[in-house]
């Protein structure tokens, strides 16, 4: 397995390659070579496994045999067990339809454990088998951020440097993020939104000389490596609802709380390899410039929203490239002529033709703010499970876009400790877990920056020459 840019513009590279370049050099995004396409009986195989097991039986499709077998599973036992869950991903039935896929039981109580805890093992390894500096450079909506540090702070030859919106992360992502001591870890705290953020990002990596001598390495879901280990909980969630289900499981939805597109288009990916799935339920908040894609068909960002669920406040979704790449038949060159008139003029629009094409992968809906708190004190009432706003977005489009007897796996992102803010709107007391009550006695560390790429470099100037 190899991998290439979704405008065609670099050859193909290896895994590890593809790990470390992050955003393609060509300004595109990276993408295997081939969807592997398994068989019914493979997937029968995989029915009983474990997760960490999981993990290794679908990364061996995509790895291109560049990593030893005993030490990735090093590597992805050492990931996981940090994991509060034995299960790492556990599936909660609701009902007989809709099942609540749990993917906040890592180290910082979102689903961007998930991949960023094995991230980090894995830069700590490209660190020391290649005796290479890695400069971590990301943009987060709060849960990233906090996820990627946690990561790799204190590991050898690793610095990592987060931008986040001053002021528009909840505070236990602020806490998550500025309480940890490590002298590997900056964080920049950018006034303006994470648009802001994730663009200048975007500008620095697209410097190519800048992001080769500064070693700068992405966490961001422009990443393939963590797209790919995001595939596995669909697998794995498909098998563990089939066995809670009452009669047989066929297809089933999944809905999922999106905001730049990464965690849905490893759904996508999941149903390209042949795992059962109907339809992808893309949920968004007040952002809701994808569902608007999704309706007809042009993808035109607007203007930011805040909301309830801030780690979904997101215009600009950078994962939107690959699955267009796949909707437009794998044509780079029309992919990178659209890239480029979204980039002058502000918008896609997406052939006529292919607009059912879309239609017959995704649904899709937008949850306003009322809509989303009435959806947490209904599941609390009803079911006695408290959702976290992301979450209640999931359920609240699950309610809206999934068909009659049609069974639904709906997305957790995130525990609601991390949201008390909106729990609280909804007259819900919380009792927290030990490990977030913990951060609110702990000194912080951030420096304030205005919104200009001049003022991130003079920065990241500092932090790379420190000792
Ligand atoms: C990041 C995040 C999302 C959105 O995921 P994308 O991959 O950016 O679409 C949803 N919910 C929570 C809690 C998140 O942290």
């Amino acid at each position: 397995m190899e991998y290439i840019s979704t405008r065609g513009k670099i050859g193909k590279i290896g895994f590890i390659d593809a790990f470390m370049m992050g955003l393609a050099d060509d300004g595109g995004l990276l993408v295997p070579s081939e969807i592997p396409a398994l068989s019914k009986e493979t997937l029968d195989n995989w029915r009983n496994l474990g997760y960490q097991e999981l993990v290794l039986e679908i990364f061996a499709y995509f790895t291109n045999g560049e990593i030893p077998e005993a030490e990735l599973k090093d590597m992805v036992a050492a990931s996981y067990s940090s994991f509060r869950d034995p299960e790492v991903t556990p599936v909660r039935k609701i009902t007989n339809e809709l099942y609540l896929l749990e993917l906040f039981h890592g180290p910082t109580f979102a689903f961007k454990d998930i991949a960023l805890q094995f991230m980090g093992q894995f830069y700590s390894y490209v660190a020391k088998k290649q005796h290479k500096k890695i400069h971590i450079l990301g943009a987060t909506s709060g849960d990233t951020g906090a996820s990627a540090i946690q990561g790799v702070r204190g590991k050898e030859g690793i610095k990592i440097c987060i931008l986040h919106p001053n002021g528009k992360v909840s505070k236990v992502q602020e806490l998550q993020m500025t309480t940890v001591e490590d002298d590997n870890v900056l964080n920049l705290s950018v006034e303006g939104n994470f648009d802001d953020c994730q663009r200048m990002i975007k500008e620095l990596f697209a410097d190519l000389d800048y992001k080769s001598s500064n070693h700068l390495a992405a966490i961001n879901s422009i990443n393939f490596v963590r797209i790919l280990a995001q595939t596995v909980y669909y697998f794995y969630s498909y098998f563990q609802a089939a066995k809670q289900h009452e009669g047989e499981l066929g297809a089933v939805n999944f809905s999922v709380p999106t905001g730049n597109f990464g965690d849905i288009f490893a759904g996508y990916l999941a149903k390209r390899m042949g795992l059962p799935v109907n339809k992808l339920i893309l949920a968004t908040n007040e952002n809701n410039i994808l569902e608007k894609f999704i309706h007809d068909g042009v993808y035109m960002p607007g203007e930011f929203k805040a909301t309830y669920s801030p780690s979904m406040d997101i215009q600009v979704a950078s994962n939107f490239e690959r699955y267009l790449y796949y909707v437009l038949d794998e044509n780079s060159e029309l992919v990178a002529s659209l890239m480029e008139q979204f980039k002058t003029e502000g918008e896609i629009v997406i052939p006529h033709e292919k607009l059912e094409q879309v239609q017959a992968d995704f649904a899709s809906h937008g949850v306003d703010g009322q809509e989303c708190l009435d959806t947490i004190s209904e599941y609390q009432a009803k079911f006695n499970y408290l959702l976290d706003p992301h979450s209640a977005c999931g359920v609240a489009a699950t309610e809206k876009c999934s068909g009659e007897g049609e069974v639904t796996i709906s997305l957790a992102t995130a525990h609601p400790a991390k949201f008390d803010e909106a729990i609280k709107l909804c007259g819900i007391d919380q009792s927290f877990p030990e490990e977030i009550a913990a951060l609110f006695d702990k000194p912080q560390r951030q420096t304030l920056i205005d919104g200009k790429l001049s003022e991130v470099v003079r920065e990241l100037d500092k932090f790379y020459n420190a000792q």
